[in-house]
């Protein structure tokens, strides 16, 4: 049973633009309905309400669970993860240059989050490039 109703749904896919507000992976050509994200999780107090869902693919969802932190890969610092409702993705995250389809972290906040939802998992990277052949990517 869904935590939200199929009006608050609407609303929080609407918000996030039919895509994963994490990894940005577009609700369009995917067959699974995406989960409604607590960013920060209900076992840690985080309330059902607007300000504290998003819209999140099955892989990012499956990966964050309820962490809230994780290490940065760069420095090992236990840092916050990314928060859509409270951060700016663009200042968080960049496609790589060299590789369209690789998702990097620009913060520590960033990597960490890229690590812990293993955000360039090979298979996350193969539905990217046959999007990329889609037109659907990069969003
Ligand atoms: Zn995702």
């Amino acid at each position: 049973m869904s935590v939200v109703d199929a009006d608050a749904r609407a609303a929080i896919e609407e918000r996030a633009g039919s895509r994963c507000e994490y990894c940005r992976l577009p609700v369009r050509g995917q067959i699974a309905t995406f989960p409604v994200d607590h960013p920060t999780p209900r076992s840690s107090g985080g309330l059902t309400v607007l300000a504290n869902l998003a819209l999140a693919c099955p892989h990012c969802n499956g990966h964050k669970w309820a962490h809230t932190s994780a290490p940065d890969p760069a420095s090992a610092e236990v840092v916050p993860l990314f928060n859509p409702r409270l951060d700016r993705w663009e200042e968080h995250f960049q496609w790589s240059t060299a590789d369209r389809t690789i998702l990097e972290g620009k913060t520590t906040r960033g990597r960490a989050t890229v690590w812990l939802l293993q955000m360039n998992h090979p298979n996350m990277v193969d539905i990217r490039r046959l999007l990329v052949e889609l037109n659907l990517f990069p969003p």
